[in-house]
């Protein structure tokens, strides 16, 4: 399997290439650029009959070709075996006879990006090796919570590389600052930034394709990479976990005819996770709507439906900070694939949209888009009643995140009075990572605000217990406490790499 960029269709290059650079010189992003592997009812059948593992090496070595399956088995056992706190990496758990949760939160920081960066630093030495580049790897994170301290786990002393990551000083929960400000590991570096999410990516995006600050590096040995989902190699892992949820449903005899479609319904912020979505359903699995849900920050509700994407509105920091992001960078890849690989096209679009934050796709885009989605959206008041209802009438505890896309799946039904279809919804966090919004949500008054109390009384109140690397961050040391500002973020990174 060949790859090329969003902005550049002539560009032709392997994985390790592409994993290893993270994002194209010209600005764009990898996409492969060949015939996607096809599965069939008999591959699906086949998958039920093996462990996710096994499900993972067989999607990963048809994408990853440069890559040898041993290389693979080796990757995926490192990241998947004994790190999850379920029997399964993956789980797909019955809400009522249609409805399905795929939790992937089970990994070491409690939210689905463990998935992909569990992962990613494995195929990414593997990548380095391959392209015979001695240069230490800098992996630059720009978070708007949970990737950060998922990359921050995968790479602490990976030897080989560093990590620095970057997150929004105002915009994430108490958790999630503390998990990251409290990593350890010898090559880690974190630092907040006055500005939101956007700020943040913008910043790191700007310092990869500085000709400066790649020289800078290149001086020190060094090179940079992407840990975001910017990444090829993030997205890959993500196909796998509804490759596997389809044949979970197999396997339990919930697929009754070779085809039956499934809905997948997909929090959604940089609109990674639900294009991975996106490209199992170009692989066979059958789909009858993708479901993009949004927070506040609406704007991918709004250029579904419509096919403008205006960035030019307020910016909301809401109770699902995960999401709040107003651009979000793989619909670049979507674009790409539903232009028919026009890179000039996605070019123009995205020069557009960093000069006017706006731009309109065409008719024969537009068409593709509402075709296979259907999008909604859902603010903090019925975020809140719903992780409420979700407690009380299915016994289900869900986080913030997760919320939204069955509230929105609720939109989904009554406008479309599609009630019928299976429908797997997907849920990203472990409802501890939010404590005090989930206990706010399920309890009149919330007593405590120590956040180690929150997460007690979530836990008594529920039944549920605490992941125990979210209880034992009470008793880390906090290393990290600087802030900067988006202009003095290239500073930043330097001093980090000096140290
Ligand atoms: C990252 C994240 C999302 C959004 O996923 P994208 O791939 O950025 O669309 C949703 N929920 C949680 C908990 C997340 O961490």
């Amino acid at each position: 399997m060949l790859y090329t960029s969003t902005r550049n269709d002539r560009l032709r290059i392997e994985s390790a290439k592409a994993i290893a650079g993270g994002i194209s010189e010209d600005g764009g992003l990898f996409v492969p650029c060949e015939e996607l592997p096809q599965f069939t009812f008999e591959d699906f059948q086949a998958f039920a009959a093996v462990d996710y593992n096994e499900r993972a090496i067989s999607v990963l070595s048809r994408f990853l070709t440069d890559f040898t399956v041993e290389e693979l088995t080796e990757c995926v056992e490192g990241a998947y075996n004994g790190k999850f706190d379920d029997d399964v990496p993956a789980p797909l758990v019955d809400i009522n006879d249609y409805r399905y949760m795929l939790e992937l939160w089970h990994g070491p920081t409690c939210a689905f990006k463990d998935m992909a960066l569990q992962l990613l630093p494995y195929l990414l030495k593997k990548s380095v090796k391959k392209i015979d580049d001695g240069r230490e790897i800098v992996i630059l994170v720009a978070t708007s919570g949970d990737t950060g301290k998922a990359a921050l786990e995968g790479f602490k002393d990976v030897s080989g590389t560093r990590i620095i990551v970057f997150y929004p000083d105002e915009g994430v929960s108490n958790i999630q600052k503390l998990q990251m400000v409290t990593q350890e590991g010898g090559n880690v570096g974190v630092c907040a930034i006055k500005g939101n999410f956007d700020d943040a990516q913008t910043g790191v995006k700007k310092i990869f394709t500085s000709p400066e600050m790649r020289k800078l590096l290149n001086d020190r040995n060094m090179a940079f990479s992407s840990a975001n989902s910017i990444n090829w190699g993030r997205l890959v892992p993500q196909i796998v976990y509804y490759i596997s949820a389809y044949a979970d449903m197999v396997k339990r005899g919930e697929i009754d005819y070779d085809g039956e479609k499934v809905n997948i319904v997909v929090p959604t912020g940089n609109f990674g996770d639900i294009l991975a979505a996106y490209y199992a359903m170009r692989m066979g699995l059958p789909v009858n709507k993708l479901i993009c849900a949004s927070n506040a920050n609406n704007v991918l509700t709004d250029f579904i439906r419509t096919g403008v994407y205006d960035r030019n509105r307020h910016f909301y920091t809401t109770i699902s900070p995960s999401m709040d992001i107003l651009i979000s960078s793989n619909l670049e890849r979507l674009l790409f694939h539903l232009s028919g690989d026009d890179s000039e096209r996605v070019a123009g679009w995205m020069k557009q949209l960093s000069e006017t934050g706006r731009y309109e796709v065409d008719d024969d885009v537009k068409e593709k888009l509402s075709e296979l989605f259907w999008a909604g959206c859902c603010d903090d008041v019925r975020t809140k009643q719903t992780i409420k209802k979700m407690f009380e009438s299915d016994n289900y505890l869900c986080d913030t995140h997760t919320a939204v896309a069955i509230a929105v799946h609720e939109d989904y039904e009554q406008e479309t009075e599609d009630v019928k279809t299976p429908t797997i919804i997907v849920s990203t966090a472990s409802p501890f990572k939010f404590s005090q919004s989930v206990l706010s949500s399920i309890s009149e008054v919330v007593s405590e605000n120590n956040e180690f109390d929150i997460l007690n009384e979530l836990s008594v109140m529920t039944g549920r217990n605490i992941p125990s690397a979210l209880a034992s961050l009470q008793d880390k040391e906090i290393r990290f406490t600087n802030i900067c500002t988006d202009e003095n973020m290239k500073e930043t990174v330097l001093s980090f790499l000096d140290q």
